[in-house]
Formats: structure tokens, C-alpha cells, sequence
């Protein structure tokens, strides 16, 4: 195996009637000439900047439909020194949003006595990156335990921003036509929004469907990769666009389903507050370990409704998130917890 550090890939190689795509194009970053990476199969993993739509047209192919949801999503991240028991043993606070309280924030953990604090924003609500207006926008969230934590520690580094305008998913298996020796994956066929935490765990999933295709010894099948990766995305997407739709800003056909699928999730949500068993039923769905539907268990929604009708207290609240955090320890570990 060949790795070409320091290269970009500026194009591809194919057949002169576009039906089979023989390499990649690629460039010395330091500038030598282009050369021609020849290949049984060619893999764009190249992630959410992806050329390939523009790639295909240029082999004489239409463009993947492409579709967007706009949610504006801001990060502003610092770490600060505080005792490895600053939260009583807990690894990490997190605060979601919801469409009364859309900041969020979470402070995790790090190895050693570091604490990284990530904070965010959606709709254009800009988390600051000066000191004094990331406490304050600390301070702004709904509960207090983030911003008491951090208000007196030691910071290590200034905040750091980042932003999100859009959730991406190119539909490459509407395709009708597609070159033989081509395949996409990962962020360059679906990039969520980060905060659901999928896209890491979704672009592994592909890869097991890339290594299935690849088994039998021949060139996949573009049209039936395509359809399982489809698959593998279309719960994923559902979980992110769904959620990105409970805030009214967000720009998006709000089906019956969507309106009632968002109805319960806030129930639940509120229910899990003080139920650590729908907490850590809601975390594997999220986490992807779990399918959707097992949130429908008459078991659950027993509880849902139970919980919804019986609204928590502040001190449920915080000893329940505990148990719910042990009882999706896995999803702890593998840090699928974004704000
Ligand atoms: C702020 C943030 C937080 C996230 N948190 C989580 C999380 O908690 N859990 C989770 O599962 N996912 C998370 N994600 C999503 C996750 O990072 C992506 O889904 C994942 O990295 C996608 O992997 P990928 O290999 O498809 O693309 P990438 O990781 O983007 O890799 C693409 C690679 O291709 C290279 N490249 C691009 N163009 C070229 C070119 N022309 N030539 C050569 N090389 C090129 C890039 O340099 C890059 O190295 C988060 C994303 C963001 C932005």
C-alpha cells in the first residue's frame, strides 16, 4: 500500500467516454507536476468539501440531488484547569437544546486536570470568542452547573470558534447513470450536523458496507452500493434533520411525522430528566446502537407518559443524568455526546 502524504487530489482519470474511472489526478502540495494515480477503484472520502458532483458533470454525468438543512450552528470551545473531582466524580455536564432554550453547552473531562468547555449556538446565535462573552454566554444557559464550574478556574487557552451553516446529504443513489470504478463516502455523501455526534460512527458503517461489496472479488456495483449506503444513512438523517426542524427557525418541510415524532421526543426528554432508564434508551438511539423504534416500546412510552404528567424537581434531575450516564457507559466512552 502506497500513502501520498502532502497531495491533493485535483481530478479523475477515466475512460474518453466517461463510463469507467480509471485514477486520481493528484498535485505535490510543494508543486510538481500532476500526476496520474492509477486505480481499480476509485473511493472519494475526501468529506464534506467533495468535488465529486462537480466531477460528474464534467464526465458527462448529472449532479447528485442535494438536499439542506440550514440550521446556523456556531461552537466556541476553551479548556480550563480544574480538579480531577470538580464534578464529584462525574466525567461531564452536558446541556442540550430545546426550542425554549436553544443555547447549549458541554464540559467534559480531559486527561489530566483539563476541562474543555464547548458552548453553542444555532440560527446565527454566536457564542463569543473574547473571554468576558464566553462566560457570559456560559452563564446563559438554562441551568448553572457549567458556568459555576469554570467562573473561577484557570483558563489554558483562549476560546476557539467554529461554525456549522449546514447539514449536506447528496442523494448519489437517485443516480440514474454512474461510472463504473467510482464510489463516495462518508461526510462526501452526508454531513450532519455535529451536534447529534453521527458522523464518525456513519462514515464506519459505510466502510463496513464498502468492505461487504468488496468481498466477492469484483468492482462494486455502483447503483447497489449507493442504495445500502442510502440505508445506512437514512435513520441517521432522520435523527438530525427531525431534530433540527423542533426549532421553528430551521427551515424545512415539517411532515405529520416529524411533528409527531418531535411532540414525543420533548416528552420523553422531559421524562428523562428524572428517569435515568429513558436517558440511557434515548442515548443508544442516538448513539446509533439502538434503532428509533425502540423508543415506541410500549415500556418506554408507559414511562414517557408517566414522566411527562409528573414533571422533575432540580435534585431528580441531577442524580438521575448520573445514572443515566452509567447506564449508556459506552456511548460515554466513545464521546458520542456532542452539545
Ligand atoms: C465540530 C464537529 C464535531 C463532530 N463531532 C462528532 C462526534 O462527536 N461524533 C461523530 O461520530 N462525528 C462527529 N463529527 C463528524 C465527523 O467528524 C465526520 O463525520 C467524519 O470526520 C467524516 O469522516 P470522513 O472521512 O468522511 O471525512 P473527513 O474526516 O472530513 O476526512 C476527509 C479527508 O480528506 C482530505 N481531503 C479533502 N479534500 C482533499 C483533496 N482534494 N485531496 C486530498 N485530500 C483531501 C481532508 O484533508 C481530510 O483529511 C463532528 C464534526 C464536526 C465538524
Amino acid at each position: 500500500m502506497t500513502f501520498l502524504d502532502s497531495h491533493d487530489i485535483v481530478g479523475l482519470a477515466a475512460t474518453p467516454d466517461g463510463r469507467r474511472v480509471t485514477g486520481a489526478r493528484v498535485l505535490h502540495r510543494a508543486g510538481s507536476a500532476e500526476q496520474v494515480l492509477g486505480a481499480d477503484l476509485v473511493v472519494d472520502a475526501t468529506g464534506r468539501g467533495s468535488r465529486t458532483p462537480v466531477r460528474l458533470e464534467v464526465l458527462g454525468y448529472p449532479r447528485p440531488v442535494k438536499e439542506q438543512v440550514r440550521i446556523g450552528l456556531s461552537y466556541a470551545t476553551r479548556t480550563y484547569r480544574l480538579p480531577p473531582d470538580a464534578l464529584d466524580g462525574d466525567l461531564a455536564v452536558l446541556q442540550t437544546a430545546t426550542s425554549e432554550h436553544p443555547r447549549s453547552g458541554v464540559l467534559l473531562r480531559l486527561e489530566g486536570d483539563r476541562w474543555m468547555v464547548t458552548l453553542a449556538g444555532r440560527l446565527g446565535d454566536h457564542p463569543p470568542t473574547d473571554p468576558d462573552g464566553f462566560l457570559a454566554f456560559a452563564r446563559s444557559l438554562r441551568f448553572p452547573d457549567i458556568y459555576q464550574a469554570v467562573r473561577d478556574a484557570e483558563p489554558l487557552d483562549d476560546p476557539v470558534g467554529f461554525r456549522f451553516p449546514v447539514s449536506v446529504r447528496h442523494r448519489y443513489e437517485r443516480l440514474d447513470r454512474f461510472p463504473d470504478g467510482l464510489l463516495v463516502l462518508g461526510d462526501a455523501v452526508c454531513s450532519f450536523n455535529p451536534v447529534y455526534g453521527q458522523g464518525m460512527t456513519v462514515a464506519a458503517l459505510e466502510a463496513l458496507s464498502l468492505r461487504r461489496h468488496l468481498q466477492h472479488g469484483t468492482r462494486p456495483q455502483p447503483h447497489r452500493f449507493f442504495a445500502d449506503l442510502a440505508r445506512v444513512v437514512d435513520v441517521p438523517w432522520d435523527i438530525a434533520v427531525g431534530g433540527d426542524l423542533a426549532f421553528p427557525g430551521v427551515q424545512g418541510r415539517r411532515t405529520p411525522k416529524v411533528r409527531l415524532i418531535n411532540a414525543y421526543l420533548a416528552r420523553l426528554h422531559a421524562a428523562a430528566t428524572h428517569d435515568a432508564s429513558l436517558a440511557g434508551a434515548f442515548l443508544r438511539v442516538a448513539g446509533l446502537v439502538a434503532p428509533p423504534q425502540s423508543l415506541l416500546h410500549p415500556g418506554v412510552a408507559v414511562r414517557v407518559l408517566w414522566g411527562s404528567l409528573h414533571p422533575a424537581t432540580a435534585s431528580t434531575v441531577v442524580s438521575s443524568n448520573r445514572d443515566a450516564v452509567q447506564a449508556a457507559p459506552s456511548l460515554v466512552d466513545s464521546g458520542d455526546m456532542s452539545p
